[in-house]
């Protein structure tokens, strides 16, 4: 039976459509923009079992319903990274959820909803030692923060929480939360946007040249990256274990800044070093932090679905290689 994609010409997703096209299945891929989905037809098995159907996140309940007719699953990933908060973030994202998780109910056939969270679900706040999928951010402190991504989200995956259990349903949603994502793209262009952007921003300008609020605003975590054919390969694991359910995070967690700050240099040697970061980080914006802790993550969920994660040196490197192979970096 075809399984749904939705935001199938993003970054995630268009890797999502390549590995389930390699297993096998027959894919219909949901996009707003149809032509921006023409790259999808070149990818091997396409010709045969790829179906690309048109869906906006702002769309009403039947445009879901039809996308979604005679599937038995979805990998629910479109959603805005960027654009004007309440409107332009919010409002999409949350429509397609709540009307991604109704459709699944009203058509039999879907068994399993995966969706596509993100880490910063989990930012509870005074940071804990250990975090794991138990814990939340607050949405009202995002919201004061004006951080509507993030806001996004926490409410879209609560909300589809909070539909399994209102409602009477037939399927099982599993919830996969990465935290940055990079390595190859498959999609079209010349120059990597979004968290794949960032990364080469970041090999051109060093730490404290793209990102000098790291690790200000964020004090008591390394920082930690997944690699974007291993995050889809844990999504495809969430469908193919029937026994997955519940939240799932996804990522590699890097040494501390400056040990990170190293291997990004000894990978990208023309890459600025930044200054030497204390462990743990002493400081938030030059305040001192009255209780300095540095904090892990529990990864015993994500290991149990068995599938083999790179290292943060390989994503680095792999990263890399596609940067210089599509000419972004020299
Ligand atoms: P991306 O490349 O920007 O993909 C986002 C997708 O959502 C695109 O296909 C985009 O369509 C689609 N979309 C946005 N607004 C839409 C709307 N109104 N209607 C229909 N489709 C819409 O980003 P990505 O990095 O692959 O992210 C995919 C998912 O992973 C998102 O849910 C994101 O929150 C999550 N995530 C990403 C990261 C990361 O580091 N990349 C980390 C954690 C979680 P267009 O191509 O037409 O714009």
């Amino acid at each position: 039976m075809p399984v749904l994609v939705t935001g199938a010409t993003g970054y995630i997703a268009s890797e999502l459509v390549a590995q389930l096209l390699d297993k096998g299945y027959t894919v219909v891929a949901a996009a707003r923009n149809l032509e921006k989905a023409a790259f999808l037809s070149q990818f091997p098995g396409a010709q045969e079992r790829l179906r690309v159907v048109r869906l906006d996140l702002l769309d009403g309940i039947d445009s879901f319903v039809s996308a979604l007719e005679g599937c038995d699953a979805v990998f629910h990933t479109a959603s805005p990274l960027s654009g004007d908060g309440e409107e332009g973030i919010l409002k999409p994202a949350l429509n397609g959820t709540n009307n991604v998780m109704l459709a699944c109910s009203r058509t039999p056939s879907v068994k399993t909803v995966v969706l596509t969270s993100s880490v910063a679900t989990i930012e509870p706040q005074p940071d804990p030692p250990v975090k794991d999928e138990t814990m939340w951010s607050d949405p009202d402190e995002q919201r004061a923060r004006d951080n509507f991504y993030v806001l996004s989200k926490t409410l879209a995956e609560r909300a589809a929480w909070d539909f399994m259990a209102r409602e009477a349903r037939q399927f099982r949603l599993v919830t996969v939360l990465p935290t940055m994502v990079f390595g190859p793209s498959r999609t079209p262009g010349k120059d990597s946007t979004g968290s794949l952007g960032f990364l080469r921003d970041w090999f051109v300008k060093g730490r404290e040249g793209c990102c000098p609020w790291y690790p200000d605003g964020w004090p008591h975590g390394h920082f930690s990256m997944v690699d974007v054919r291993d995050v889809c390969a844990q999504q495809i694991a969430c469908l193919e274990q029937a026994g997955a359910t519940g939240r799932y995070l996804s990522l590699a967690e890097c040494g501390g800044w400056t040990e990170l700050d190293k291997l990004m240099n000894e990978l990208y040697p023309a890459m600025p070093l930044s200054a030497p970061v204390p462990e743990p980080v002493e400081s938030r914006f030059g305040e001192p932090i009255a209780d300095p802790i540095v904090t892990r993550f529990d990864l015993s969920r994500m290991q149990s679905l068995g599938v083999p994660a790179r290292s943060v040196r390989q994503i680095l490197q792999e990263s890399l290689e596609f940067f210089r192979a599509r000419g972004e970096l020299p």
